[in-house]
């Protein structure tokens, strides 16, 4: 039997087992589908403390695992299929082989809602961004767009606002899904322009390796205009990676695991950590503080159980 596991691989996952191997606890981590997290789809990462000039990000996760294999943490490939928290200890199946333990930290993200057009791959942090306050910096006096309809691509849009010259929201209604108060918000500032009943059907330009525009088709009249600019924000919404726990941990109506006196969820001894519990920040370095706590936290239950 484990002392503690820990699914998911991003700066939640990896802080936490950093935390967690050093005191002992010999912990488990289950890398997921993406070992890295979301961070590895970005390039350089200028907004986590301690690098001046920046730090790239697959060196940054590659970092923090050798870091966190450095105090003992043992890595394992693969994705958690079922998962049992009525019964302890819990037992997790992954791959073909079960594991049992005492506690969990879920830390397995959120997954961006992206248009599905190939050219967004290509040009995932050379133009076209899942998160404006990571990214919002490199677009400072530049044309940018933002799509969607929702309070994520308001408060984008509101966020950009700020550092680009202009922003136009696309989104495929005449009518925006956001609340009221964000909606009057975005309309009311002077550089974000709105462009209705519109979806995105390419992005240019891949052969570059860099956003140069979008071709917008207009759904009512089918007439497509090609829309100059130099980055581009995906702002549909997040997904948080939750349904593999198969409705045995409260969460909130999106889907993010709800967490109450620092790391700890509905179901004593699991613990959540980083975007898969957090609607709000979304940030690497609030996702590592949070694997901290978790950590910590799953470390006072431990020496409960000892
Ligand atoms: P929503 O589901 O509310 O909005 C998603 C938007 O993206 C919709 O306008 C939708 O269009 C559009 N969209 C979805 N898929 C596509 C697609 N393939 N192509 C084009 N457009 C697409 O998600 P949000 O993340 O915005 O919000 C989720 C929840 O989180 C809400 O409850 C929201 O209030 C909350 N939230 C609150 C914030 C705040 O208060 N500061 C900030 C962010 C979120 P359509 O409308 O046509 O369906």
């Amino acid at each position: 039997m484990n002392t503690l596991i820990i699914i998911g691989s991003g700066p939640a996952g990896l802080t936490s087992a950093i935390y967690a191997s050093r005191s002992q606890l010999n912990p488990i981590v289950i890398e997921g589908m993406e070992p890295g997290g979301q961070l590895t789809t970005t390039t350089i990462i200028e907004n986590w403390p301690g690098y001046p000039d920046g730090v790239d990000a697959q060196t940054l996760m590659s970092d923090m695992r050798e870091q966190a294999k450095r105090f003992g943490t043992v890595f394992k490939n693969g994705e958690v299929t079922e998962i049992d928290l009525k019964n302890t200890p819990f037992t997790l199946t992954v791959g073909k082989e079960k594991m049992t333990t005492n506690a969990i930290i879920v830390a397995t993200g959120a997954t961006p809602k992206m248009l599905g057009l190939s050219e967004e791959k290509k040009l995932i942090g050379r133009g076209v961004s899942t998160c404006a306050t990571c990214d919002g910096f490199f677009f400072r006096k530049k044309e940018v767009l933002v799509v969607g309809g929702g309070d994520t691509a308001m408060e984008e849009a509101i966020y950009l606002s700020t550092l680009a010259k202009n922003v136009t929201v696309i989104h495929r209604r005449d009518e925006l899904r956001a609340s009221k108060i964000m909606q009057e918000k975005a309309k009311n500032i002077k550089n974000i322009n709105f462009i209705w009943d519109s979806v995105i059907t390419e992005i240019h330009d891949v052969q570059k390796n860099t956003v140069t525009g979008a071709s917008l088709k207009n759904i009512k009249t089918e007439e497509v205009t090609l829309k100059k600019c130099d980055g581009i924000f995906i702002g549909l919404g997040h997904i948080p990676n939750t349904e593999f726990l198969d409705n045995q941990l409260e969460l909130d109506e999106n889907g993010f695991i709800i967490t109450r006196d620092g790391s700890k969820t509905s179901m004593p001894g699991v613990f959540a950590a980083g975007d898969v519990s957090d609607p709000v920040y979304k940030q690497a370095i609030t996702s590592a503080g949070k694997g901290c706590m978790a950590a910590l936290d799953a470390e006072k239950l431990i020496q409960g159980l000892e």
